[in-house]
């Protein structure tokens, strides 16, 4: 028999061990997370809070908030009470600010121990304070982070330079007791860094945070990170993700939410099919299909909704579709299921398709 779609899955998935981010799982077998990271001054309590809202709105499902002085650690109580979702905190050198975040109930840290020891080492107290508290720490390396010597050994910010880092980070905490770890080796060369994630995957079982990081706008940024987590998720290894763009992060959290729910690791919400158009097209598809995403956006149930150029194929694929439409000749054909319902004007068809999608929710029993 041949496996039906949801039956199909892209990889068996890399044994890691699970740590738990306030509520939300992340590695073994919990579904893959969504990050981003606020762009407002965490000093801004209501501009961060009504950022984080937006961002837990468009899926996303833990938030970094950058820590960098006295002020924004004064911020973090508050922040992490009121978000709906668990909060990182993001700091580079400070101990001090580190325990702020561990008493202000933030759900993790996001700290590199190499930094801490080169500027005051508390990285025992750090050790202790996170493990009495449950919180877990993530090591984030990238090129910037990278030790001169290391940059030495191995001839610059090669994959294998990145996981020697990253293992050695890990050990000045796995040398005071403590392993509640996840880690992140980013790049912003997809190449680099899908070796160097390959590479760690092989050495530990800590659960790893995808990134590319500076991936750059939207257009590029979008197709750096989706082929890079796609490659590496189709593999197993991946255990929450982290699309950075230079764009609102809003962008970032679609982005990443479309590449999980591409690859089967996050329920589908609305899958438009559109065909690409030909010269066998009879309407403008690329508006229609436009205009419909844009009517369904955000629409309460899962739909799979195939909007063609012409009867060519539209039958076909409106067949695997909830609804969809084969146009033609100024009309559209409206499917519901596969099946022909009705032929309407052009101009009728997406309101036509809305009210099919509106029928169906109500039918499950949403408004
Ligand atoms: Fe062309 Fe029709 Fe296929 Fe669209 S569905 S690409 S219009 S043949």
């Amino acid at each position: 028999p041949v496996p039906r779609r949801e039956e199909l899955s892209v990889a068996t998935r890399r044994t890691s061990r699970k740590i738990m981010v306030g509520p939300v799982a992340v590695g073994g077998d919990a579904p893959v997370s969504v990050q981003s990271m606020t762009t407002t001054p965490t000093t801004d309590i209501d501009a961060t809070l009504q950022q984080i809202a937006e961002l837990t709105a468009a899926g996303c499902e833990i938030v970094r908030v950058a820590v960098p002085s006295a002020d924004d650690a004064a911020a973090l109580p508050t922040i992490a009470r009121k978000s709906q979702i668990p909060v990182i905190a993001d700091i580079h050198f400070q101990p001090k600010y580190v325990f702020a975040a561990i008493d202000a109930g933030c759900a993790a840290v996001r700290v590199n121990p190499g930094n801490i020891r080169r500027f005051d080492d508390q990285v025992g107290a750090i050790a202790r304070a996170a493990g009495d508290a449950g919180v877990p720490i993530r090591i984030g390396v990238n090129a910037g982070s990278l030790d001169r010597r290391l940059l030495d050994k191995h001839g610059g910010v090669t994959p294998d330079a990145l996981v020697e880092s990253a293992l050695w980070e890990c050990s000045l905490f796995e040398e005071h007791g403590f392993t509640d770890l996840k880690i992140s080796v980013k790049h912003n060369d997809p190449v680099v860094m899908i070796e160097a994630y390959r590479k760690l995957a092989a050495r530990c079982d800590y659960p790893l945070h995808l990134g590319v990081t500076e991936a750059g706008p939207r257009f590029q940024g979008t197709i750096k990170s989706s082929v890079a987590f796609g490659a590496l998720l189709a593999e197993g290894i991946g255990d929450t993700i982290r699309v950075s763009l230079s764009a609102p992060p809003v962008e970032e959290v679609k982005v990443g939410a479309q590449i999980l729910e591409s690859l089967g690791l996050r329920p589908r919400g609305l899958d438009i099919v559109s065909c690409p158009s030909c010269g066998r097209a009879q309407v403008d598809v690329h508006t229609l299909a436009e205009q419909v995403t844009a009517a369904l956006e955000g629409f309460p149930v899962p739909l799979r909704v195939a909007v063609m150029g012409c009867v060519v194929n539209g039958p076909g694929e409106a067949r695997e579709a909830d609804i969809g439409v084969a146009a033609g000749n100024g009309k559209g054909q409206i499917f519901v299921k596969g099946e022909v319902i009705r032929t309407v004007p052009e101009s009728q068809i997406v309101e036509t398709l809305l009210a099919e999608a509106a029928r169906i929710a109500e039918e499950m029993g949403v408004d």
